[in-house]
């Protein structure tokens, strides 16, 4: 019997890669934990999309609510360079992660942001391994980001909704170019 893997996943088109990875070793449960997901509409469409993939595929899926305000409360108030923000954000939705593993019996966790060039490697894998030192729960990660192009494809022959922004106001395209 393979060891439970607890996959923090923030949209189905990410989810793509690191499932077929981590599949080999693992059994895989997913965690949508997304608070940063604006606005509300927004997050409703990328949990459906996630958990209908979810359901063809047999995947558990664990989702604790939307809280926003968890964003707010810990996020929304930096407004410092985007590096600052990310970080916090990275943080809040992988504790959650972390703390769920732990209280569920999972051997270890890990994050879909892993497989974006969009987003900061670096903290992801600092913030993951310093929640593992917290709560003894291994933090499973390898820089997946050269899988970034394969998962946009298979995305797209599945027919996934793929947004084009982050998550928060600021990622918006119409707040800035560039994002996702
Ligand atoms: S850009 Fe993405 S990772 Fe960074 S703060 Fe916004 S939602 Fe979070």
């Amino acid at each position: 019997m393979k060891p439970r893997l607890l996959l923090h996943t923030c949209c189905a088109p990410c989810l793509l890669e690191p499932l077929d990875l981590w599949s080999g070793t693992f059994e895989v449960e997913v965690f949508f934990y997304n608070p940063n997901i604006q606005p509300a509409a927004e997050y409703e469409r990328r949990s459906q999309t996630l958990r209908k993939f979810a359901e063809a595929n047999s995947i558990v899926v664990h989702e604790p609510g939307y809280g926003p305000e968890h964003w707010t409360d810990a996020v929304g108030r930096i407004s410092s360079a985007d590096t600052d923000r990310c970080k916090e954000c990275y943080i809040l939705r992988l504790t959650r992660a972390a703390e769920f593993a732990g209280a569920s019996a999972f051997e270890a966790f890990a994050t879909t942001l892993a497989v974006s060039p969009y987003q900061n490697q670096e903290s992801i894998a600092e913030a993951g391994e310093a929640l593992s030192e917290r709560t003894g729960i291994p933090f499973v990660y390898r820089d997946m980001t050269d899988r970034y192009r394969s998962s946009v494809e298979q995305s797209r022959a599945l027919g996934l909704y793929r947004q084009n922004y982050c998550g928060c106001i600021p990622s918006m395209p119409q707040s800035r170019k560039n994002t996702r």
